[in-house]
């Protein structure tokens, strides 16, 4: 493992995103929006995600820079970067695929909206937004550099702590109890065996 192979890791999990993110936004465009709850607060959050998990440490990959913020290498660091890397795109997938119809970038309810309890909707309520934690993880492991590592994680925190208690609230006025019994049940992002 070198530096090198670590960030062509982390471009291809970039590369990957874009992949499997493409056809579901396509889709999403020709489903109806029956309730929208997209503010600008959402959108700047969904921008600073953004900015972090692919802006900053691409400015890192292409330069190097900032340079002040490098590290030394450590190979084991990028070796569990890999594995939570490929974690990261299996999750990410699955999320996608099991949600199908019922993706947005945003907070919408969509014509004939249905609620996922399923899959690995059964265990966490919020697959796809673990999946983003563990990108993040993965992009600190991987890129020796303390801001394009610490950038994902925090676009992430940005998203995920403004966006939860919305989406859970747009969810329960949707689903009503159905939603209420499902989140007893599960985790947000860790299961709940008990
Ligand atoms: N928070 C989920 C989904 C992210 S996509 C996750 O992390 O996997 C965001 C959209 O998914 C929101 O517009 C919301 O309406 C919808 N959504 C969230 N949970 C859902 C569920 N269990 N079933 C159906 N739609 C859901």
């Amino acid at each position: 493992m070198t530096p090198a192979i670590a960030a062509f890791v982390w471009a291809i999990g970039l590369a990957a995103w874009v992949l499997i993110r493409v056809p579901h936004q396509r889709r999403a465009r020709k489903i109806q929006v029956v309730k929208n709850a997209r503010t600008l607060g959402d959108r700047l959050a969904l921008a600073a995600a953004t900015l972090g998990l692919s802006a900053v440490p691409l400015l890192f990959v292409v330069t190097g820079r900032p340079a002040f913020a490098d590290y030394a290498f450590q190979p084991g660091l990028g070796w569990a970067g890999v594995v939570v890397e490929l974690m990261f795109l299996a999750v990410f997938y699955e999320s996608h695929r099991q949600l199908g119809k019922n993706w947005s970038v945003t907070l919408e309810i969509r014509d004939q909206h249905k609620l996922v309890t399923d899959g690995l909707y059964r265990y966490v309520r919020h697959p796809m937004y673990l999946s983003f934690w563990l990108w993040a993880i993965a992009q600190f492991l991987l890129l020796p550099n303390l801001v394009a590592g610490a950038a994902g994680l925090v676009g992430v925190a940005i998203l995920y702590f403004s966006r939860v208690g919305h989406e859970e609230r747009l969810m329960r006025d949707a689903f009503g109890a159905a939603y209420d019994e499902y989140a007893v049940r599960t985790g947000r992002i860790i299961p709940r065996p008990w």
